[in-house]
């Protein structure tokens, strides 16, 4: 097989088979992997211009129910200092983050029950009230179809929820036996079917993956057809048993990225704060394979340090203005385009 063939191929119909994935996962040399971030970088431009589109991340609660071996606030990690946001601390963020220019705000959490439906649909309704220019974005986890169609009600626009791994024998392998790969999906495709935007996804070189799991991986993606697709390398918590496990490497994660673009042209990718954490240019490089989104933290800068999912993960204390002119300066030595703007998924409608 010709790797070069494939790449056109992907570039051309955003599609190829199984065998053609996995042969390219196995065998891409330099060369190849230049060629497949060029092609993917001309089909996010085709798309969105050299746009980043900024989304404002507020970490909510680093509580969780779920025991998931890689996470950092698994439940049975004694060690994780937790804690909570009210309504007050979470408008305080939004404030902070409209003044400055957001119009995106993303609330994450463990799946952490002291936030009842009631109280996320008054949180949600909050923000909608106060800032009904702004996307709302949820990443809280798996919930009844019912409780996501209240979100949605509420105001929320769309949900990140990463599969983690499409294989089921793997997904064994990193998750209890509470949890499961088909209520994922099943999760997935009732957020599609309410009308939310979604985000899937999944972590690079986490423990036991093959690069036939990769390959199932995108296929996934590839038929779910999600509005955002967040991927970035696993890297081990001191405070999980993975803890002497290693991280995904930047070269498979790029691969993944470009190949996202190629299968799924008109997504919003985020170069995920893993990715950057693993080398200090891993975003940049993010983009020029074919992302184009990035989240700086709003969270208040007290508790930062303890949504820790994985060590080392690069955070500033600084002030979010601080940290958002950072950010920004970095994008544009990059050679893209700061882009404020909400930032919709260009194929979605209401
Ligand atoms: N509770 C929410 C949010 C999870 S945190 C949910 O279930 O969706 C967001 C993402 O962080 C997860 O989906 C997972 O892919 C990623 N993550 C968790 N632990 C990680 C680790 N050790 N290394 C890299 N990414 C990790």
């Amino acid at each position: 097989m010709d790797i070069i063939a494939i790449i056109d191929k992907l570039y051309e119909t955003n599609n190829a088979e199984r065998e053609e994935l996995l042969y390219l996962v196995e065998n891409i040399k330099e060369e190849e992997k230049s060629y497949l971030m060029r092609k993917a970088k001309e089909t996010t431009e085709k798309n969105y211009s050299n746009k980043v589109f900024m989304r404002g991340l507020i970490e909510l609660t680093n509580f969780c129910k779920n025991d998931c071996y890689y996470c950092g606030i698994r439940r049975s990690n004694k060690n994780a200092e937790r804690y909570r946001l009210n309504l007050e601390d979470i408008l305080s963020c939004c404030k902070t983050g409209h003044e400055l220019g957001f119009r995106t705000f993303v609330i994450q959490g463990g799946e952490d029950m002291h936030y009842t439906d009631d109280k996320l649909v008054e949180i949600v309704k909050a923000i909608r009230e106060n800032y009904p220019d702004c996307a709302i974005t949820l990443s809280l986890g798996e919930k009844p179809y019912e409780s996501y169609k209240k979100y949605f009600d509420a105001g929320a626009d769309r949900y990140l929820l990463r599969h983690e791994t499409a294989d089921e024998e793997h997904y064994r392998m990193l998750h209890p036996e509470s949890m499961s790969l088909a209520n994922r999906k099943e999760c997935l495709y009732n957020l599609k079917k309410i009308g939310y935007q979604v985000g899937s996804g999944f972590m690079v070189g986490s423990p036991y993956q093959t690069k036939e799991n990769l390959v199932d991986d995108l296929l996934f993606l590839k038929e779910l057809n999600p509005h955002m697709v967040g991927l970035g390398p696993f890297i081990p918590h001191k405070e999980t048993d993975f803890r002497d496990e290693s991280h995904g490497t930047l070269e498979m994660t790029l691969v993944m990225i470009a190949l996202v673009r190629l299968m799924l042209p008109k997504a919003l990718i985020p170069a995920t704060t893993a990715l950057g954490t693993i080398d200090p240019k891993g975003r940049e490089m993010g983009f020029d394979a074919g992302a184009n989104v990035i989240m700086p933290n709003l969270s208040p800068s007290e508790v930062r340090k303890k949504y820790l999912l994985y060590d080392n993960k690069v955070s500033t204390g600084d002030e979010a203005a601080e940290s958002l002119r950072a950010i920004t300066a970095k994008i544009r030595d990059a050679g893209y385009e700061v882009d404020m703007t909400r930032g919709d998924n260009i194929e979605w409608k209401r």
